[in-house]
């Protein structure tokens, strides 16, 4: 079983989430995502921790800029898509879509999802029902095509809505904000009471289960690519 726990980042600017994994069983750790050091440094500090690994889901300077300082204080080895291997800094070892990475006895599977940047990753821990999705899938919203097509990002968006209703998914950024207004529905108000309950505790929004999110955002409703296309436009 994973602990999970989120760091927020460049707080009030970006807003990155950075996530410390631990493995229960055997206190193995890594981090995902650091978008700058010092905030993961204090985390690790408070629960005593030495990440082993960190684990990027893609390129992007505010999802890997603390990488350098804690591959050194901590010896981590750096884990990242293949495609990424040769442009994330200190990159030192490439998984692909369908490899299985152990953190001690946890086992993260991992997902390509090409669409924000070409050879972006999630991080799906079956087992612990948490998706790790980066800059595909927000809360309500999805990320920017910097890269890739709408076609990519749209059959991206379907390997996440086959996964189970239950699984929970943790994004990069916490960008709830910015979708609420357009939530409407008692779904969408259940989701919006939520959220505005846990920003204004000045915690973040996610985790939230799949399920949940396939009802309320609007970038996963479409069931077809056409669908996809209008809502991209709009
Ligand atoms: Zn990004
Ligand atoms: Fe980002």
């Amino acid at each position: 079983m994973l602990k999970i726990t989120p760091i927020l980042c460049r707080a009030g600017t970006m807003d990155n989430y950075a996530y410390l994994l631990t493995d229960k069983a055997t206190g193995i750790s890594a981090v995902l995502d650091p978008s700058e050091a010092a905030p993961v440094i204090a985390e690790c500090k408070r629960q005593n921790i030495c990440p082993a690994y960190i684990f990027n889901t893609h390129h992007h300077f505010d999802h890997v800029e603390g990488n350098l300082e804690l591959k050194e204080k901590y010896g981590a080895k750096i884990v990242v898509g293949a495609a990424d291997l040769h442009r994330i800094p200190g990159a030192d070892i490439a998984v692909e879509d369908g490899d299985v990475f152990k953190l001690g006895e946890s086992e993260a599977e991992i997902i390509r999802a090409d669409g924000h940047t070409i050879g972006h990753v999630l991080w799906y821990f079956e087992k612990d029902k948490a998706l790790f999705t980066g800059d595909v899938l927000f809360n309500l919203s999805i990320g920017g095509l910097f890269e890739g097509t709408v076609e990519q990002m749209y059959g991206s968006l379907q390997k996440i809505k086959k996964l189970p209703d239950d699984v929970m998914f943790y994004p990069g950024h916490e960008y709830t904000p910015y979708g609420l207004q357009e939530l409407f529905g008692p779904a969408g108000d259940r989701y919006a009471a939520r959220a505005r309950e846990r920003l204004s505790a000045g915690l973040p929004v996610a985790p939230i289960a799949l399920g949940e999110e396939k009802i309320c955002n609007p970038y996963l409703a479409p069931c077809n690519l056409a669908e996809f296309y209008q809502i991209m436009a709009s």
